[in-house]
């Protein structure tokens, strides 16, 4: 490793000061590292709390109260006009942004380890010079190890016409500061659904056209319909098994043209919301001058967060294979904790990923899913309960979806679970504990049950699959 003026040895660089970054370089402080953090945003706190999960579960949370609102009849309650002030709805999604921004600044600049605002790229395999950094920022930074936890980015609009015919990502559309008329959402997955159900409580005529036959395809079908046909039921248009051709201007409207089942067709809208998907943030990193090798942009890792350079890990959106974070957060820790502590190192464990969507109702699952299970070709026998049957969520009046739960046929270990139903992602949460203690269905199921709790309805798949 060269030394030159103006710059300053490390033992551990983490580049990126998101959900990645942030576990990483607590970690890493913690286990006695000489660390610091680059971060080149224009503001710090990356995608979960600046344009991500925070802002986007923020305004979904606000239209759910809304829905709430206007359907109080049910319940015999008079609320004779339940109506919006979205500036106020957008100020309130705020307050909620800077209060985790705060924490987060906070975290950074503690003093545990040094904190740089700049963008980094490598020049060599232990060097990273910056550019637009701020004052106080060295030249450059040498280190030991890397951890890069660079997120990232809205892909390339693949569509023909929609770059010159213009179109709102997902950042766009959660600071948004005029409602749209009507909106063509372009995707079927987490990120467009929950937008989709957002601005169509809000009054937004939607249509959302998605390429594949599922929409929330990493979902078994029959949990992803529940989501479908709720979504179709409060106005949302849905196209599915689509190939857009076009994105074009029409007056003062855009529209998409698309073949289906053999037939071109056009819709039209005001504006258009680009919803397919993100590619890791490494194009700027100069990753060959590092010796890191990447499959279309990702960084490929081993199960110890290990880049093809061994004192190069990375953890996060920038290496996936899943878009999460706490996913992004345990790879962090790992990659930090690797490096630190190489006699006893850690690996990432997939067995309980877990995925939430945050529509009303929610989809979560943890570990096998049914669709999974049968290509994997895993043996697993699979139960199911409705909500439409169950004592709490008659009471809610949240009678769609059903939860499922898979077992593993001789030993009876709970192997999977999926919720489509009202509060799935905190219901999922018994499941996520059942399985990180690798508990069985009989087991599950003879648990007690505070009745009448959303979380007991769990009891009847168990008890379906222990033969109880
Ligand atoms: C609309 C939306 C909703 C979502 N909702 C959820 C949800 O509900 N639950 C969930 O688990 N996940 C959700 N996600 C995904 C989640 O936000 C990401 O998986 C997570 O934030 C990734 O964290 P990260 O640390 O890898 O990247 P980021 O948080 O993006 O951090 C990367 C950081 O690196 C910085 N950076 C990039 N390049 C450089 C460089 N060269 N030098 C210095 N700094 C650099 C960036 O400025 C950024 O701050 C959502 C995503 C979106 C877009």
């Amino acid at each position: 490793m060269k030394t030159s003026r103006n710059s300053s040895t490390f033992d551990l660089v983490i580049i990126g000061g998101g959900s990645a970054g942030y576990a990483a370089a607590r970690k890493g402080a913690a286990e006695g590292l000489k660390t610091a953090v680059v971060e080149g945003g224009k503001e710090v706190g990356g995608t979960c709390i600046l344009s991500g999960c925070m802002p986007s579960k923020a305004l979904l949370y606000a239209s759910e109260v809304l829905h709430l609102a206007r359907s109080a009849k049910t319940w015999g309650l008079k609320i004779p006009k339940a109506g919006f002030d979205f500036k106020a709805v957008m100020a309130r999604k705020k307050v909620v942004i800077d209060d985790c921004v705060q924490d987060r600044c906070q975290g950074l600049t503690s003093g545990k380890f040094k904190f740089i605002r700049a963008n980094a790229r490598f020049v060599d395999a232990h060097t990273v010079t910056f550019s637009e950094a701020q004052p106080g920022a060295p030249e450059s930074i040498q280190a030991k190890h890397f951890v890069i936890c660079t997120g990232s980015v809205v892909s390339p609009a693949a569509v023909p016409g929609l770059a010159q015919t213009g179109y709102l990502t997902s950042e766009d559309a959660l600071s948004l500061r005029k409602l749209p008329k009507s909106l063509i959402v372009l995707g079927g997955g987490p990120v467009a659904l929950e937008l989709a159900q957002f601005l169509r409580r809000f009054n937004v005529e939607i249509t959302l056209i998605q390429r594949g036959g599922q929409l929330l395809r990493e979902f078994d079908a029959d949990a992803a319909a529940v989501v479908e046909s709720v979504l179709k039921r409060e106005g949302v248009r849905i196209w599915k098994d689509t190939t857009l051709t076009k994105a074009f201007r029409h007056g003062r409207n855009k529209g998409v043209a698309f073949e289906h089942g053999g037939k071109s067709h056009r819709v039209m809208a005001e504006n258009i919301l680009f919803a397919l998907g993100r590619s890791p943030a490494t194009t700027w990193l100069n990753l060959e001058k590092a010796g890191v090798k990447t499959d279309s942009g990702r960084i490929l890792t081993n199960a110890h967060m290990q880049t093809s350079a061994p004192h190069i890990y990375a953890a996060g959106d920038c290496t996936g294979p899943h878009a999460i974070v706490h996913i992004a957060v345990e790879q962090g820790e790992i990659a930090a904790h690797n490096i630190a502590s190489p006699s006893a190192r850690q690996r990432i464990d997939y067995r309980l990923l877990t995925n939430v969507v945050f529509t009303d109702p929610q989809m979560a699952s943890v570990g096998l899913t049914e669709k999974e299970a049968r290509t994997k070709k895993i043996p697993f026998k699979a139960a199911s309960y409705p909500f439409n049957d169950h004592g709490k969520s008659l009471i809610m009046d949240a009678t769609d979806g059903f939860v499922k739960l898979l077992a593993d046929p001789a030993s009876g270990e709970i192997l999977g679970g999926t919720c489509a139903g009202v509060l799935g992602g905190e219901l999922i949460h018994e499941i996520i504990a059942a399985m990180h203690h690798r508990m069985t269905a009989r087991e599950l199921a003879l648990m007690p049950h505070y009745h009448p709790t959303l979380a007991e309805i769990w009891t009847y798949p168990a008890a379906e699959l222990a033969g109880l």
